[in-house]
C-alpha cells in the first residue's frame, strides 16, 4: 500500500472551515486506498500570539520555556483536524511529536531532527487509521520538548516521510507552487512547474518562506518525493527533485530576507586566528553566521563584518564586549536596517554575466549594494532594508521580463 505524508500550514488549518476543508483533502486520501500521515501546523498567527503573550510576562523568557509555550499551537491544529476527521466518520488519532518518538537535539528554538522511533506511527498505520502529528517540534535526550525553528514544521513533513518511505511528501499551503519570486511582492511572478533540490534549498535559505530550508536538505538527503501544492484550489503544484527535465536558460528564482543585521568588528588586528578566534565564540554560542566580508583597515589593522539573525543580533553584540580584551578590537558597529536579495540557478556562476545583469538591474533602479556574497548557484546582495522589495521588482523583471 502506499504512503503519504500530507502537511498544512498554519493558513491551511487557520478556522473551523479551513480545517473541514483539509480533512475533506486527507479523507479524499484516505479513501483512495492509502495510509496518511498528516502534519499540521498552528492555526493562522497562533504562533505569533504564543509570542507576544510570553513577551508581556516576560521579554526575555528562557528558549526552553518558549519551546514549552510555542508547541501548544500545533496540539490544538492536530486535536481538532482529527474531531473534524472522526465527525466523517474515520478512524483517525492525534498525536504530538512526544508520543510519536520526534528525538531532537536540545537545541531550544532550533533543534534539529535527529531520530524518528518508528513504531507508534507504525502501529497506528497498521490499525488504518490516519495518523495526524504536530509539526514544528520535537522532544531532545531529557525528555524536554523542542521547537524546530519558524516554519519547521516541513521540516517534520519530510523527516516523516524520510523515516517511512513515503511515496510522496506533499506540502499543502496558501500558494499553488514554488514561483519565481514571492508572488506577495511580485504579482505576475511565474509558478514553476519542478525546480531542483539544490536551487529550492538556496531559495529557502536566503529567505523563500515558502518551504523550510532544513526540510528541503532532508528531502536532498533521503531523495523524498516532494510537492507544495495549495489547500484551497485543487491543481498541480511544484515538485521538487533531484534533476528537472526543463533546459536552464535563466535562473530560477529571486529571493528575499530581511530578518538579518549586520555586525562590524572594526580595528581588529591583523594577525593569523584573528577570525577563528571570532566566528568560534559565536558558534559556542549556537549563532549561525551568514555573509562575512573581511577588509583591511588603516594601520596594520582589519574589520570584519557579517551577518546574523535579527534575534541573536544583541546575544551577539554582548558576547563580542565581553571578550573585547581578548579579541582586541576598537569597537563594534550594527545595522538592523538591512536585507539581502539573492538571484538562484544551477550553473550561473560558470555564466558571469548573469552576475552583471543582477547588478545592473540595481542600478537602473538607483539601489546602492552593501555586500556582495556568492555560491556556486548563487549570487546574493546586501541592501538597505527599505529598498529590498524593490530590488526584487528590478531584479525579477530584469530577467523575466514586465509581464
Ligand atoms: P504555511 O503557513 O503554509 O507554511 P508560509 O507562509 O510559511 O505558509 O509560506 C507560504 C508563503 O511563502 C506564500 O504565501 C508566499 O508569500 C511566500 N513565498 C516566498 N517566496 C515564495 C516563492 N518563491 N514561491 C511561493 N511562495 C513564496
Ligand atoms: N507554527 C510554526 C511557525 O509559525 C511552525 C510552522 O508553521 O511551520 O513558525
Ligand atoms: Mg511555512
Amino acid at each position: 500500500m502506499s504512503l503519504i505524508v500530507q502537511k498544512f500550514g498554519g493558513s491551511s488549518v487557520r478556522d473551523a472551515q479551513r480545517i473541514r476543508n483539509v480533512a475533506g483533502i486527507i479523507a479524499e486520501t484516505y479513501l483512495e486506498g492509502k495510509d496518511v500521515i498528516v502534519v499540521l501546523s498552528a492555526q493562522g498567527d497562533t504562533t505569533d500570539d504564543l509570542i507576544e503573550k510570553a513577551a508581556e510576562i516576560n521579554p526575555h523568557a528562557s528558549k526552553r520555556e518558549m519551546d514549552m509555550l510555542l508547541s501548544t499551537g500545533e496540539q490544538i491544529s492536530v486535536a481538532l483536524c482529527a474531531m473534524a476527521l472522526e465527525a466523517m466518520g474515520l478512524p483517525c488519532v492525534s498525536l504530538a511529536a512526544w508520543q510519536v518518538g520526534i528525538q531532537t537535539t536540545s537545541v531550544h528554538s532550533d533543534a534539529r531532527i535527529k531520530k524518528i522511533d518508528a513504531e507508534r506511527i507504525q502501529s497506528e498505520l497498521d490499525q488504518h487509521r490516519i495518523v495526524i502529528v504536530t509539526g514544528f517540534q520535537g522532544v531532545d535526550r531529557t525528555g524536554d520538548v523542542t521547537t524546530l525553528g519558524r516554519g519547521g514544521s516541513d521540516t517534520s513533513a519530510v523527516a516523516l516521510a524520510a523515516a517511512f518511505r513515503a511515496d510522496l511528501c506533499q506540502i499543502y499551503t496558501d500558494v499553488d507552487g514554488v514561483y519565481t519570486t514571492d508572488p506577495r511582492i511580485v504579482p505576475n511572478a511565474r509558478k514553476l512547474e519542478e525546480i531542483t533540490y539544490d536551487e529550492m534549498l538556496e531559495l529557502a535559505s536566503q529567505g523563500a518562506q515558502v518551504l523550510h530550508n532544513r526540510s528541503v536538505e532532508l528531502a536532498k538527503k533521503f531523495n523524498v518525493n516532494l510537492e507544495v501544492l495549495s489547500s484551497l484550489e485543487r491543481k498541480p503544484g511544484t515538485k521538487v527533485k533531484e534533476v528537472t527535465k526543463v533546459e536552464k536558460t535563466n535562473i530560477a528564482g529571486v529571493a528575499k530576507d530581511t530578518s538579518i543585521a549586520r555586525v562590524a568588528l572594526i580595528g581588529l588586528q591583523h594577525n593569523p586566528g584573528v577570525a577563528f578566534q571570532v566566528f568560534d565564540l559565536l558558534s559556542k554560542h549556537n549563532i549561525n553566521v551568514d555573509v562575512i566580508l573581511q577588509s583591511i583597515g588603516r594601520e596594520d589593522t582589519k574589520d570584519i563584518t557579517f551577518t546574523v539573525h535579527k534575534k541573536d543580533l544583541e546575544e551577539s553584540r554582548q558576547i563580542l564586549e565581553e571578550h573585547r580584551e581578548a579579541l582586541k578590537f576598537d569597537h563594534i558597529e550594527t545595522d538592523e536596517h538591512i536585507g539581502k536579495v539573492s538571484i538562484v540557478g544551477a550553473g550561473l556562476m560558470s555564466n558571469c554575466g548573469v552576475a552583471a545583469k543582477m547588478f545592473e538591474a540595481l542600478y537602473e533602479a538607483g539601489i546602492n549594494i552593501q555586500m556582495i556574497n556568492t555560491s556556486e548557484i548563487r549570487v546574493s546582495v546586501l541592501l538597505d532594508e527599505e529598498d529590498v522589495n524593490r530590488a526584487v521588482r528590478a531584479i525579477h523583471d530584469k530577467f523575466f521580463g514586465e509581464m
